[in-house]
């Protein structure tokens, strides 16, 4: 959601002042967490590696369909560019278009939606409101926009700027919550309250945020198989190789199992997408296979933490997330 209120404003100066400190680390984007199933338009904001996770897709591609009655004439432009901006974070496979029209409205009907109406939930200073649709495991199945009629809807970058709303409200369709960066410049797009044109273009903080969805649930580029829904942790459905995870005391024990004997590399990753160490590079017969990982990397121990591990064949790949205890 993005406020445009004095009241707002006002509210985020004194945020500033009372955690000035803590804002001079240099990422400080949040996601959403809320593990409920069903329709929702809050959550908690969290760090990347909550231990709680996060909302987020398991596929690739987000279409979204734009309905055109009220302000949303005109629109479909400034719509395609705030979409196409988080295509393009590099690292993320989220595809993101407008991909037709549509009549429906802001409900729960399978169709990622994005309309102009007076409520939804959005009225007054609200400028526009999302809302997730959940499944179990924080997937995000479903997802729409509305965007506040009452005010005026622009795309020259007068107020209020179509495409910058737009892009702010696309980053909380794919999980991501309110930066906790205050008084920056250039603002990042999750900024909390609206700032003009500039929140049409995306900074490192919302990249990052997208990023640590991708790395933290990962999604198969658009032109793979997408990723079976019921086991996000998996390959892809249909899958002759299988991974997971479990945590244990001083480190993780890594299983996979494999249909038939194959060359393959076992790798583990930070939630920056670094390389912390590979635990199996060669061939392994078929069946099921454990490896411990003790937590260390070629230069030392880890910290605690999330990590996530990799397997990949010549034809496959399957990755899970690793719980590094103390
Ligand atoms: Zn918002």
């Amino acid at each position: 959601m993005k406020f445009r209120n004095r009241a707002g404003a006002i509210l985020a100066v004194a945020t500033l002042l009372a955690i000035g400190l803590v804002t001079t680390e240099a990422l400080a984007f949040r996601m959403i967490q809320n593990t409920g199933v069903g329709r929702f338009s809050a959550g908690a904001a969290v760090p990347c590696n909550s231990a709680g996770g996060f909302t987020h897709w398991t596929t690739a591609n987000i279409p979204f369909r734009h309905n055109t009655a009220n302000q949303g004439s005109g629109k479909g432009t400034a719509l395609a560019a705030a979409a196409s901006s988080w295509t393009g974070v590099s690292g993320a496979n989220h595809n993101v278009t407008i991909a037709g029209t549509t009549t429906t409205g802001f409900s729960t009907n399978g169709i990622n939606t994005l309309l102009w109406a007076n409520g939804n939930g959005c009225t007054g200073s609200c400028l526009a409101i999302t809302a997730l649709v959940l499944a179990s495991g924080q997937r995000i199945t479903e997802t729409d926009v509305s965007f506040n009629n009452a005010v005026t809807w622009t795309t020259n970058g007068n107020n209020y700027d179509t495409q910058a709303v737009a892009t702010h409200e696309l980053g909380h369709c794919l999980g991501i919550h309110h930066t906790n960066l205050t008084g920056t410049s250039p603002r990042p797009t999750m900024y909390a309250y609206y700032f003009g044109s500039g929140g049409r273009s995306l900074e490192s903080d919302d990249r990052s945020a997208l990023q640590c969805a991708q790395n933290r649930y990962p999604i198969s580029a658009a032109l793979m198989a997408s990723r079976s829904a019921e086991a996000p942790l998996l390959g892809a459905e249909g899958a002759t190789v299988a991974l997971s995870a479990r945590p244990r005391v001083g480190g993780a024990v890594l299983r996979f199992a494999l249909a038939e004997g194959a060359d393959i590399q076992l790798q583990v990753y930070d939630v920056a997408g670094r390389l912390i160490t590979t635990l199996v590079n060669g061939y392994r017969p078929a069946g099921e296979h454990e490896v411990a990982w003790d937590g260390s990397s070629s230069t030392g121990p880890m910290p605690s933490g999330v990590y996530f591990a990799r397997m990949r064949t010549q034809a496959q790949e399957a990755r899970a997330t690793v719980i590094l205890a103390e």
